[in-house]
């Protein structure tokens, strides 16, 4: 039974941040619910290796209840949060449970953003969880099995061309990663579909790939892609897409069997339900991560705004949730023994992004740089370095050495009959 004289500390999101939170309170002298609408914590950074088909669904994610395991406190409910009352200090889950908290910590991550363009939701498809990656995946293979059978009766072979929108670390690392599986895996798969020279073109409405990184780094991606056959637009801004193409606004069109909406990410529609003030969307904090007037409160992660060096919000990537929520970890402990809170310090730990195989740019803040060959192995070796779980490093080092030596992609079947494009 849970002692309830113990302070009850409610985290929302298993996420980098909440996850964090949670294994930093370990040995603290409070209870502790994690609520998640899903059972696992996701990696997102290897998500575009889901959908380009280089690992599985179980190699990114990690079951919640396994990391509570070891908690001697800790409980989790599967569910939506809904609402937040600060007043009452309660949390609404979607199917009518309600908890009261002593300390809320409110993790809950980003949304894939279209940024009002039209023809986005209906017709791109985004790359922000397992869900989505599953079905780009799907959606791509399912298509040419479609163009396969049509090949067969005698049909023109359709539109397979594939538009990334969004030329950042994700939209980078999907064009490069469906390259290689087009051209290693599939072409080999479907020589009927000639598949080898399938128009694959990333479109960047700024004047360079990886706008945080160095310069340097940033052609060198690019070039990186131009070298695989992908072409690169610069100051392209989507107009609109329709279903099979991209319009940009100077009037010129691509056409696409599958658009990738890589653009970018909005705070969680949970932080306006919070009701503090909010800043570009996200949840405006104090130097300590608490809310506004709410110092039993916390933000982490994408959902908050939090000023780096500069004043400006750090960017919405894992490092500031993880340290986020360590720091607001000790907040609790301080608050709970009645000691002061303490300003969070970000501690920039450099950047990375890969194009594919031997190519990657990593960016150290001390100024060393690493492209190719060098930035791709320590790319490998820190995302296994930080995936959860010694199960999933070491499945994902196995599946990336096989991918590696024998150019396939085990992770291509069709498990579910996708129903999302009818004939
Ligand atoms: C495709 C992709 C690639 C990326 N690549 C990189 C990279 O290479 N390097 C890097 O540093 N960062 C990368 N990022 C960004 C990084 O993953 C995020 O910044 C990080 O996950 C943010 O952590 P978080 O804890 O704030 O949120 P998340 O990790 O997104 O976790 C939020 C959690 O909250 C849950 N949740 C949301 N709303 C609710 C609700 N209402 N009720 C209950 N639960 C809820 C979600 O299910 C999720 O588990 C990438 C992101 C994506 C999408």
């Amino acid at each position: 039974m849970p002692d309830v004289h113990r302070p009850h500390v409610v985290v929302i999101g298993a996420g980098f941040g909440g996850t964090r939170v949670v294994r930093a309170l370990r040995d603290a002298d409070v209870r502790i619910t994690l609520v998640d609408r899903h059972n696992f914590h996701t990696f997102q950074p290897l998500l575009y290796q889901v959908a380009t088909a280089g690992l599985d669904v179980g190699d990114v994610t990690f079951p919640v209840r396994t990391l509570l395991r070891r908690h001697r406190s800790a409980s989790f409910v599967m569910g939506t949060v809904t609402a937040v009352d600060l007043a009452a200090q309660t949390v609404t889950v979607d199917h009518g449970l309600t908890l009261a908290y002593d300390f809320l910590v409110v993790a809950a991550g980003s949304v894939s953003h279209s940024f009002g363009v039209p023809g986005v939701d209906e017709h791109a498809l985004a790359l922000k969880d397992v869900d989505d990656a599953v079905l780009l995946r799907n959606r791509l293979i399912g298509d040419l099995e479609r163009a396969s059978r049509g090949v067969l009766r005698g049909e023109p072979r359709p539109e397979l061309g594939i538009v990334v929108v969004g030329g950042g670390p994700t939209g980078v690392e999907t064009a490069g990663g469906m390259r290689e599986l087009l051209d290693k895996v599939l072409a080999k798969d479907y020589p009927e579909l000639a598949l080898e020279h399938l128009p694959i073109t990333v479109v960047e409405a700024g004047s360079r790939l990886l706008a945080a990184f160095d310069t340097r780094s940033s052609h060198s991606a690019a070039e990186a892609l131009r070298g695989r056959g992908i072409d690169v637009r610069l100051d392209a801004g989507v107009d609109h897409v329709e279903e099979h193409s991209v319009h940009l606004r100077d009037g010129s069109k691509l056409d696409a069997g599958l658009v990738v909406w890589a653009a970018g990410v909005a705070a969680s529609p949970l932080a306006a339900a919070v009701g503090t003030e909010l800043q570009r969307g996200r949840l405006r904090v104090e130097a300590n991560l608490s809310l506004p007037g709410h110092p039993n409160v916390f933000a982490v992660g994408d959902i908050a705004a939090v000023p780096g060096a500069d004043g400006a919000p750090l960017p919405q990537v894992a490092q500031p949730a993880i340290q986020a929520g360590r720091h607001v970890a000790g907040e609790i402990v301080a608050a709970i023994a009645g000691r002061p809170g303490t300003p969070f310090r970000y501690h920039d730990k450099g950047s990375m992004a890969t194009i594919g195989r031997n190519q990657a740019v990593v960016e150290f803040p001390n100024g060393m740089r690493f492209h190719g060959w060098i930035g791709w192995v320590l790319w490998l070796g820190l995302h296994i370095l930080y995936l959860m779980g010694f199960r999933n490093r070491a499945s994902t080092l196995v599946n990336w050495s096989w991918n590696y030596l024998t150019y396939d992609r085990g992770a291509r079947v069709l498990a579910r009959t996708i129903a999302d494009r009818p004939d």
